[in-house]
């Protein structure tokens, strides 16, 4: 089962969009699981520390691909990914000095630069996190793990 958060993301499929893609994030990046995914995923997650205490994750590791990328480039569970693979390129973070939640695209994915995410994609993702509780204090430590912050912001709410 996804997590809640997750599953009301699954209209999120960038197929299309993420064909030939040479950067490949699933090759390059880690995914933060959310606490409720933590379980699901505890065979294969690895501690990412920040300052507030580490997070785990799924994702790629010191130069080695995703576990989960197939040989073509595929996600061998996209139905069933985490919500951190969902969302990207859209991030949601913390702003700790206003308790703002902040919403950005991460300019590290090359789909972000050539303007292929769409408005409409953008705004019903927007819809379900300012729907959706989000645990705090993990949203705290996402924030702070460690990650290039290449990131344009697009929204933010309380
Ligand atoms: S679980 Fe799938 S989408 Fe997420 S990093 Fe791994 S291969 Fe990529």
């Amino acid at each position: 089962m996804s997590s809640d958060l997750a599953s009301k993301l699954n209209f999120v499929d960038f197929g299309t969009i993420c064909n030939n893609c040479s950067m490949n994030c699933c090759k390059k990046f880690y995914a933060v699981l959310l606490p409720e995914e933590e379980e699901k995923f505890r065979n294969i997650a690895f501690d990412v520390e920040t300052p507030l205490g580490s997070v785990k994750a799924i994702g790629a590791r010191n130069g080695k691909p995703c576990v989960f990328l197939n040989e073509k480039g595929f996600c061998r569970i996209y139905p069933e990914r985490p919500f951190d693979c969902r969302l990207w390129p859209l991030i949601l973070y913390y702003d700790f000095s206003t308790g703002e939640k902040v919403v950005y695209l991460d300019l590290e994915c090359p789909a972000v630069e050539r303007g292929l995410i769409s408005k409409e994609f953008v705004e019903r993702a927007m819809d379900v996190l300012k729907n959706t509780k989000i645990d705090e204090n993990w949203l705290k430590k996402y924030t702070l793990a460690p990650w290039p912050n290449k990131l344009r912001e697009i929204q933010r709410f309380k």
